[in-house]
Order: structure tokens, then C-alpha cells, then sequence
């Protein structure tokens, strides 16, 4: 087997191992085997294990879909009748849960601080204080537009001590930046394969408190499809998935929590955080300056501002590189010129020096002036 390996630096999917690959090469199964289905509980037990969370106390559910789901289902199944959702929101994922809310008419406070800046926690404690209808306070742990990391522990701990459940998207940061359910105050996180675990994309899964679910069962129902107390109920009535589930997404997801386990949570931690060093330091060296301050970064997305350069053109870098087997990514904030460069995937710090060689020939080959200039110091 000989497959190209690409460095991707994107947000995700990410650089996936030649084994978790390969994985997905097995004989046709029917998905409604036992075979399989005891693949899934094996596959399901073991998500728990990546966050710590005790099997009495959570479950975790599997869906078919990319991740976008696990906010869908999170927030439109975890509302009771006539309560509300509070979304403590400083990036563009979590305006994607305000979009939702809004798509199903959730009743919700879209609570809204500056992309750059962690959220004012005395703020979300009186919005709390003042509206004893939240139900759910949701948020993004790290915004991956801008790699900002938000303080989960004392958000789910704000959320509880005003008797609401505390959902997180943890996306970009399950099975890469340790996760300790009970520590962490969280009653439902999720991710999706492509990202932390490094499998392949069309499975997503919630990890979360199965009392509350049983409990949501009485709730109002607003979608069929992403309904999480339905999805849990066929699961654990008949082991399966409602509908049919990505057969070979799930081989591979589970080849790479096999990788995950034999690679160690704060080995791979270790090993994200060195590739992380190794951007910062590829992009001090190049003179180009990040958006979101050091002390406030999760360590895993490194937002670097476009510099004030008339040879600067993101197109021209990105294909050069990308025809040299490194991808890159744009930024994600309205108005503001920047691209990012991500730690996920199987990748360590050798392939990051490989990358800054690729480059700053990009630079050179754009006529971009090294170390680049910004106008306003
Ligand atoms: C990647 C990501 C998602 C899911 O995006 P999809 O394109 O639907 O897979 C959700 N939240 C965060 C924080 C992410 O990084």
C-alpha cells in the first residue's frame, strides 16, 4: 500500500494514520448483525473512557451525520416546554447554536461577548441569576475559528448551581486536550470522528448524562431524525443505530481510539502541544502576529493575522503549498483577514518544519516581503 500522506493543518478532517485507512477495507457486513452491533457497544464504551465519564452516570450515542449534528440534536432534544437556552457565545460555532435555535424557534439568550475575549463569567452568572426559565447553558470549549479556549469548569459549575444542564461542544478538543466529564461539570459533550480521534467523517457522537436523557424522552420532540432520547432508545432496546450507521467510518473509528489508547491521553496531549510550539514558533520567525493572545489559546489552532502586504494573497500561498502536501486554512471571522494553521491529526513537529520550509517559499515565490509588516504596531 502505498498512499500519499498529506499535512493537513486545517481545523479538520485531519492526517489520518495508513492503519486507520485501511481499516475501513473489510468483508460487506449487514449493519443489522449482532457482529456489528457488538462492534458498537465496544465502540461506544470505549468514548467514554477518552472522557472519563463513569458508565453508570453517562452513555454515549453515536449518529451518521458530520458534527454540525451533535449541536442540532443537543439543543433542539434538551429543552423541556417553556424553558430556555443560554448560549454563552464568543465565536462562530456557537452562533451556529444560536442559528439552530432560531431555525427550530428555541427559545433562547444569545449572550454575546467579543471573539477575542473569554466570556465575562460574573455576566453569565446574573443572566443566570436573573432567568430561572434556563434549562441549558451551552457553549463551544474551543472556538476553532479563532482557537480560543473557553472555561468550561467554571461555566458547567455556574450552570449548576443555578440547577441547569451544561452542554459543550467539545469538537476540537475531545481525545486532543485531556476532558474530564465529572471535573469539568459537563452533562453532554460531543465530537465528531474526523477530528480528535483521527478517523474518518460521517460519524459523530454525544457523550452525556443518561438520566437526563431518559428524562428528555417527556420533552417536546422537534425533529425525528435527530432526536437524541430516540437514537439512545434504539440503542440500548436493540444495540443499533435507528438508521443505517457509516459501516466503514465505524471500522476506522475504531481502529483509532485502538491508536488513541496506545498512544495515551497526555501523550497525545504532549504531542499536539509540541506541534502547536513548533507553529508558534514557524510563525514568529516569519514575523506574521496571532489573533488571540498566547495565554488564552487551546493550543491546537494558531490564528495568524494576514499581513498589510500588496504581495500577500492567501490563494497563492495556499496552492503552493497544498500542490506540496500541506493544506492551510482561511480564517473564520467576518471582516478580518486571517488563516489558520491547526495542530489535529497524526502529525508531529518534523512535518511542521517541513511545512515552514514549503512555506516561506511560498512567501518568497508571492514576492511577500520577510519578516512580513503590519501597519499599526
Ligand atoms: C468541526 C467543528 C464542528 C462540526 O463541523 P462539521 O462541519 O459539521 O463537521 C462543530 N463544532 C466545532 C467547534 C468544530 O470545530
Amino acid at each position: 500500500m502505498d498512499i500519499k500522506r498529506n499535512i493537513l493543518l486545517n481545523p479538520g478532517p485531519s492526517t489520518t494514520t495508513d492503519t486507520v485507512k485501511m481499516a475501513q477495507v473489510v468483508p460487506d457486513i449487514c449493519p443489522r448483525e449482532k457482529e456489528f452491533a457488538s462492534l458498537m457497544k465496544g465502540l461506544r464504551a470505549d468514548l467514554l473512557k477518552i472522557v472519563h465519564a463513569d458508565p453508570e452516570r453517562y452513555t454515549s450515542v453515536l449518529f451518521c451525520g458530520s458534527g454540525t449534528l451533535n449541536l442540532d440534536v443537543c439543543l433542539n432534544s434538551l429543552l423541556p416546554a417553556g424553558k430556555k437556552i443560554l448560549v454563552v457565545n464568543n465565536g462562530a460555532y456557537s452562533t451556529r447554536a444560536v442559528e439552530i435555535c432560531e431555525h427550530y424557534g428555541l427559545p433562547h439568550i444569545d449572550l454575546k461577548f467579543p471573539i477575542d475575549e473569554r466570556p465575562d463569567l460574573a455576566l453569565v452568572e446574573k443572566t443566570l441569576q436573573a432567568d430561572p426559565d434556563i434549562y441549558q447553558v451551552y457553549t463551544t470549549h474551543n472556538e476553532t475559528g479563532t482557537g480560543i479556549l473557553n472555561p468550561i469548569r467554571e461555566l458547567g459549575a455556574l450552570a449548576h448551581k443555578y440547577g441547569a444542564i451544561f452542554t459543550v461542544d467539545t469538537t476540537s478538543t475531545l481525545a486532543m486536550r485531556p476532558i474530564d466529564v465529572q471535573k469539568d461539570n459537563i452533562d453532554f459533550c460531543m465530537a465528531s470522528a474526523q477530528k480528535g480521534i483521527m478517523g474518518m467523517t460521517g460519524l459523530s457522537f454525544i457523550i452525556g448524562n443518561r438520566a437526563e436523557i431518559e428524562r428528555s424522552a417527556s420533552y417536546p420532540t422537534r425533529s425525528y431524525y435527530c432526536n437524541l432520547f430516540l437514537q439512545y432508545d434504539y440503542f440500548e432496546k436493540t444495540g443499533e443505530m435507528h438508521f443505517t450507521p457509516p459501516v466503514q467510518t465505524i471500522y476506522a473509528a475504531i481502529q483509532a481510539l485502538k491508536e488513541y489508547f496506545a498512544e495515551g491521553e497526555e501523550a497525545k496531549w504532549a504531542r499536539h502541544t509540541r506541534v502547536m510550539n513548533a507553529i508558534h514558533k514557524g510563525l514568529e520567525e516569519l514575523g506574521f502576529r496571532e489573533f488571540i493572545r498566547r495565554e488564552w489559546q487551546t493550543g491546537l489552532v494558531a490564528a495568524a493575522l494576514y499581513p498589510d502586504d500588496p504581495h500577500w494573497n492567501f490563494e497563492k500561498v495556499h496552492d503552493y503549498c497544498y500542490e506540496r502536501g500541506f493544506t492551510i486554512y482561511p480564517g473564520k471571522v467576518s471582516g478580518g483577514g486571517m488563516f489558520r494553521l491547526c495542530a489535529l491529526g497524526a502529525i508531529d513537529e518534523e512535518d511542521i518544519v517541513a511545512f515552514f520550509k514549503v512555506f516561506r517559499e511560498a512567501l518568497s515565490a508571492c514576492g511577500v516581503t520577510v519578516p512580513v509588516i503590519y501597519k499599526k504596531n
